[in-house]
């Protein structure tokens, strides 16, 4: 089964070298994925190509047009803007979305096929996510510049959860969140050398005792929390 993931926006270059690079690349290798970026200026309207305008009401910055985004989705998909949001996943990308969490992820991987509208400026007309989206995503509370960004770390993140996606089919199983680890974090790793600087390596990762390591993983994995401190 290949998902379709559409990123539409005015900066589709932004999505380029990330066709490119893995674990993106290798889904879309293996079928699994269908990544298109696609331009919204191309569905521009009048004489200046225009997609977005003045907020009513007045303010700063502009808002991008419903009808640009009408016309996207009804030229992309050869059907009614209704339609389209019955048969795929119309995503705005937006500081109040949902928060994209590993459920959120999951939930995207399973289909069905994903749009991915991603605003600049003020962001859409409001009607953009009244009446042709069925989904808002937020990838965290803080505004970015533009949804680009916001895309490539929901297309990543979904990427991973399709087969031929990772290099080792187990290394997608025993990740931070993933069901393997009970919805935990993930156990911390070490690599040679063994000692750097007196920093030593747990002796039980050298032991060669792969209960003990599996037990020490586990319980590692259990009590640890998401640091959201800093030392300085
Ligand atoms: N005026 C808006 C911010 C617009 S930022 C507000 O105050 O809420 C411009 C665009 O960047 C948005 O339309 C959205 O597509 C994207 N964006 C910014 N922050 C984001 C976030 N945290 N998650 C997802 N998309 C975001």
């Amino acid at each position: 089964m290949t998902l379709g993931i559409d990123v539409m926006t005015l900066f589709p270059s932004y999505l380029d070298w990330m066709r490119e690079s893995r674990p993106v690349r290798n889904a879309v290798d293996a079928d699994s994925l269908a990544l298109r970026a696609l331009d919204l200026r191309e569905h521009a309207i009048g004489n200046y190509r225009q997609v977005d305008d003045a907020p009513y009401g007045g303010g700063a910055g502009m808002v991008i047009r419903v009808d640009v985004v009408c016309a996207a989705l009804e030229g992309t998909y050869g059907m009614g803007a209704d339609e389209v949001r019955k048969a795929r996943r119309v995503v705005v990308l937006t500081p109040v979305g949902r928060e994209l969490t590993d459920a959120v992820v999951g939930e995207l991987a399973g289909g069905p096929d994903v749009t991915l509208l991603c605003g600049r400026y003020e962001g859409f007309d409001q009607r953009v996510h009244d009446e042709l989206a069925n989904d808002e995503i937020s990838v965290g509370r803080y505004v970015l510049s533009g949804g680009e960004i916001a895309a490539m770390a929901v297309v990543d993140a979904v990427a991973r959860k399709l087969p031929g996606a990772l290099g080792t089919a187990s290394s997608g199983v025993e990740e931070s969140f993933s069901e393997a680890l009970e919805g935990g974090l993930e156990y911390p790793h070490y690599t040679r050398p063994e000692d750097f600087r007196g920093w030593r390596v747990p002796d039980v990762l050298l032991s060669g005792n792969h209960g003990e390591v599996e037990r020490w993983r586990r319980e590692q994995s259990r009590v640890r929390r998401p640091r959201d401190g800093c030392d300085l």
